[in-house]
């Protein structure tokens, strides 16, 4: 199998890789699961101090990282800047804070002490995306590694250069060969290493198809496994909000990578006291954004990562629209060209419609105009999935009744979601189970040992 580094901007091959053979596969993992053997003894602060050059390294080589994923997935620049900065922050929060997540807690038992442990897994892979091709890497690898776990990368196949220079800052950071091991290979042959005896774990972050295969393969052998999946994040907009700062807030949110986040805003539910308001600031907002050259300071956004994805999301508004949605702002495009897809407002959406329900990956912003706070609960909720939310509000006490109600992992008043260091992350229905980052994100992929001494 061969690996293209190819820009979707303009088609530019900057980069061909060969797949590893089914034999140089097995070698990497016994190299890893023979890394883990001495890994796992170090001390917390020799961790963090490597833990720390890695962040180093992020920083110094800053420009050449950057720019290899802005070359590979179209992302614009100074967003490939900000996500090799964040991937140096989560190296510093763990080797800040491991140690403390990592210590024995006492258990309050009625006879003896006991106490939990933490202690590493093995041999940990990840299944990572093409979106954000550091920062998903980083926010499981920087955990990972300072609890004792050695890491398996298979990323996604439109960032082998990414993938091959995530392993390069951690063998420049000094961590032990093979702690962390690239391999590359096809979707299609991620069972295999799951099936392994070498490999304890795996975590997937990706689609909601790969997540049912990676899930199943990992049942079937009994192994841990977190998926970090879709979502169709609801951003609920009430009447006393703000609606100026509310819609600039919006735009970003929705536009941020031109669409292809996880958690970016996706469903708009707006009171309909403040709906023309909202909807005419939201669309100058899009109109005010720069198409262009990822790789130009200027651009605030591009193509998507790939002709393939251009051509999904286009799939799923046209046949929206078939089915009886309505185009409140963009062009209603006849068909694809190249990797680009322009931003566009949709309503009138219902059931049976594809952007209302299924995640759409792309600049498409879906507009729901709802009567009260209940209604805009139930919209919200009427989702497969349940990742993030957003809520807008001066009422405190209705912005607290909502994120009680919200079936979601985390919701954000007054703010859009985002993802941080020190705080959990992670879904529930279709857009997963298991959590990254903060203390909770370590432990996922350690053994919570009980020791009880009479
Ligand atoms: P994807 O197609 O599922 O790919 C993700 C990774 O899984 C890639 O490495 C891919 O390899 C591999 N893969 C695909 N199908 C597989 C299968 N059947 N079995 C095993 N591995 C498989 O997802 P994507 O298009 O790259 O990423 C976009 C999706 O990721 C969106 O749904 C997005 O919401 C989700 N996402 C979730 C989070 C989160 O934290 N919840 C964060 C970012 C993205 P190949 O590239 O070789 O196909």
């Amino acid at each position: 199998m061969q690996f293209t580094s190819a820009s979707p901007y303009d088609g530019t091959v900057t980069g061909q890789y060969i797949g590893h053979s089914a034999d140089e596969v097995a070698r990497r993992i016994q190299a890893t699961q023979s890394t883990f053997g001495y890994w796992k003894q170090t001390d917390l602060g020799t961790r963090a101090i490597l833990m720390r050059k890695a962040a180093t390294e992020l920083i110094s080589n800053k420009k050449k990282y950057s720019e290899s994923i802005t070359m590979e997935m179209g992302k614009v620049i100074r967003e490939s800047v900000a996500e090799i900065e964040k991937c140096a922050r989560v190296c510093e929060y763990y080797a800040d804070n491991a140690a403390r997540f990592l210590a024995d807690e006492q258990l309050p038992v009625h006879q003896g002490t006991a106490w939990l442990k933490y202690q590493p897994l093995g041999v940990v892979l990840a299944v990572m995306p093409w979106n954000f091709p550091f920062w998903q890497v980083f926010r499981f690898a920087a955990p990972a590694l300072m609890a004792g776990n050695t890491c398996l990368l298979k990323h996604a196949s439109n960032v082998p250069r990414c993938a091959l220079y995530i392993a390069e800052v951690f063998r420049n950071a000094g961590f032990p060969e093979y702690a962390f091991t690239t391999l590359l290979i096809g979707s299609d042959e991620v069972a295999g290493v799951i099936a392994d005896a070498r490999v304890a774990a795996v975590t997937l972050t990706g689609s909601e198809p790969a997540g049912s295969n990676i899930a199943s393969i990992a049942g079937k052998y009994i192994k841990k496994s977190v998926l970090e999946l879709g979502g169709s994040d609801p951003f609920i907009v009430l009447a006393d909000a703000d609606i100026t700062t509310t819609a600039a807030v919006a735009v970003k949110a929705r536009m941020l990578n031109c669409g292809q986040s996880c958690i970016a805003a996706k469903r708009f539910i707006i009171q309909k006291p403040v709906a023309k308001e909202f909807t005419e600031l939201f669309t100058a907002g899009l109109q005010n954004l720069k198409h262009g050259d990822p790789m130009l300071a200027d651009s605030d956004y591009s193509t998507l990562a790939r002709r393939d994805l251009a051509e999904e999301v286009f799939q799923q508004v046209k046949k929206s629209v078939d089915l009886g949605a309505r185009v409140l702002y963009g062009e209603l495009l006849e068909k694809i060209s190249g990797s680009s897809f322009p931003p566009m407002i949709l309503t009138d959406l219902k059931p049976g419609m594809p952007a209302h329900d299924e995640e759409v990956f792309g600049p498409v912003a879906c507009f729901y105009f709802v009567e009260n706070v209940e209604e805009a609960i139930a919209v919200a909720n009427d989702s497969r999935y349940g990742l993030g939310a957003s809520v807008w509000t001066n009422n405190h006490e209705k912005a607290i009744l909502i994120s009680n109600a919200l079936e979601c992992g985390a919701v954000y008043v007054n703010q859009m979601m985002f993802s941080d260091p020190a705080v959990p992350f992670g879904g529930i229905k279709k857009s997963g189970f298991g959590r990254e980052l903060s203390a909770v994100g370590i432990h996922e992929f350690t053994n919570q040992k009980t020791v009880w001494v009479k």
